[in-house]
This record gives C-alpha cells, sequence and structure tokens, in this order.
C-alpha cells in the first residue's frame, strides 16, 4: 500500500474510534432521555387526575348547597305546618315536605357516587405519586452514571480529535476532501475494503456495501496509490495491507 492510502486508512482507524464514541454518547444521552420522559409523562397523568379530583369536588360542593337549601325549607315548612288552618293546607305543607325529601334523598346518592368517584382518583393519584418517585430515583441513577460517563466519553473524544488533527497532517488534499464527504456520509465510514470473492475468476466485492466491483479497481491498486472508488457506495477502496 502507497503513503497516500496508507495514511488516509490510519486516519480511518482514528474516524472508526471517533464514530464509537459518538454512537456511546447518543445511547447515553437517549437512556437518560428515555427516563426523562417516563417522568414527565407521569406528572401530566398525576397532574389530569388532580384536576379531576378539584372538579369533582367542586361537584359535590355544588350538589351540597343544593341540599342543604332544601334542608333548611324542610325546617322551615316543619314549623309552618303546626300552624296550618286547614287540612289540605296541612296535607300541601307535608307533600311539600316529602317532595324535598324525596329530593334530597336523591342528592345524597348522587354525593355517595360521586364521593366513589373521588375515591378512585384519589388511589390512583397515590399509585402514579408512587411510580413518580421510582421514575425519578431511576432518572436520577441514569443521568449520573450517565454523567460521568460522558464525561469519560468527551475526555476520548478530545484525545481523539488532537490524534485526528496529527493523521490529517500526512493525508493529501483532494484525497481529504473525497475522505470527508463520505465519513460525513457514512458515520464515519469513508472507506472500504476490497473483498476477493474469486481471484481466479476476478471476482471482488465492496467490504462497505457488499455489491460486486470491477476487478480493475483490484488490479489497478496492486500497484498504483490512488484513489479508487466503490461504484455502488462510493467509499475509497484500498486491499488489505
Ligand atoms: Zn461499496
Amino acid at each position: 500500500m502507497g503513503p497516500m492510502l496508507g495514511a488516509l486508512l490510519k486516519l480511518q482507524a482514528v474516524e472508526d474510534d471517533l464514530a464509537h464514541v459518538r454512537r456511546r454518547l447518543r445511547s447515553k444521552e437517549n437512556a437518560v432521555g428515555a427516563a426523562r420522559r417516563k417522568v414527565e409523562e407521569l406528572t401530566a397523568q398525576q397532574k389530569a387526575l388532580h384536576e379531576q379530583f378539584v372538579r369533582r369536588q367542586s361537584e359535590t360542593d355544588g350538589i351540597e348547597l343544593e341540599r342543604a337549601s332544601r334542608e333548611e325549607e324542610i325546617v322551615r315548612l316543619r314549623s309552618v305546618l303546626n300552624h296550618a288552618k286547614t287540612n289540605k293546607e296541612y296535607s300541601a305543607i307535608l307533600t311539600q315536605m316529602n317532595t324535598y325529601k324525596a329530593d334530597n334523598s336523591k342528592l345524597e346518592d348522587e354525593i355517595l357516587k360521586i364521593m366513589e368517584g373521588v375515591d378512585s382518583v384519589k388511589a390512583e393519584a397515590e399509585k402514579v405519586a408512587t411510580q413518580i418517585e421510582i421514575e425519578q430515583r431511576h432518572l436520577d441513577e441514569v443521568a449520573q452514571s450517565s454523567a460521568q460517563e460522558v464525561t469519560k466519553l468527551n475526555t476520548l473524544m478530545a484525545d481523539l480529535k488532537e490524534r485526528r488533527k496529527l493523521a490529517v497532517r500526512d493525508v493529501d488534499l483532494d484525497a481529504m476532501r473525497v475522505f470527508e464527504r463520505m465519513a460525513e456520509a457514512r458515520d464515519g465510514r469513508a472507506m472500504a475494503r476490497i473483498e476477493v470473492v474469486d481471484a481466479k475468476s476476478g471476482q471482488y466485492s465492496c467490504g462497505g456495501c457488499y455489491m460486486s466491483l470491477a476487478a480493475e479497481h483490484y488490479s489497478a491498486l496492486l500497484s498504483k496509490d490512488e484513489i479508487r472508488r466503490c461504484d455502488s457506495c462510493g467509499c475509497i477502496l484500498y486491499i488489505e495491507p
């Protein structure tokens, strides 16, 4: 292998390490993001339950008010009842009282039903609160261990970037342009080894995309130090030294 491709290959090794570090950083970010989303979802659920609780509570308050005013009315009618002048008047008051009593018994049932609903909302809210605690602890743990790992990875990344600078110094400018374009498009992977499928019949394939390659690439690279690219994926080809 000539010095031009040799320098590119050294750069590729650094680039591979960089891509690996980048992937690990991304996976750390994703883990923290997923744990955070879980806590956010549960918190939203808790808020909705609280709103439901408040709504039901105010509904009960409204009905309770109605019930109390009827109760007052019943008390008032009871005192009026004793001063009724005729039987007709007496029975009319009694009927009115009974209507109020029946109404109130219905309202009491309604309140009871709503209160049962409130209890189940409360129980659900307690469950969610416990879940939030668990998930928050998980998030803290993930974030903490991830922060340590991220610090390590960032140090590694800085070191690799220095090594990359050194490796780039040996690479010819035109070759560098092709390399960078490919590396950017293929997550750091700019070069591909030529795989010998069958040397006798001249069958070769690209180690990057596994498509077959024209045999001339192989024969040319045996003697020349030049940029040759896969016809399918565009990777810079090389023969394994
Ligand atoms: Zn290819």
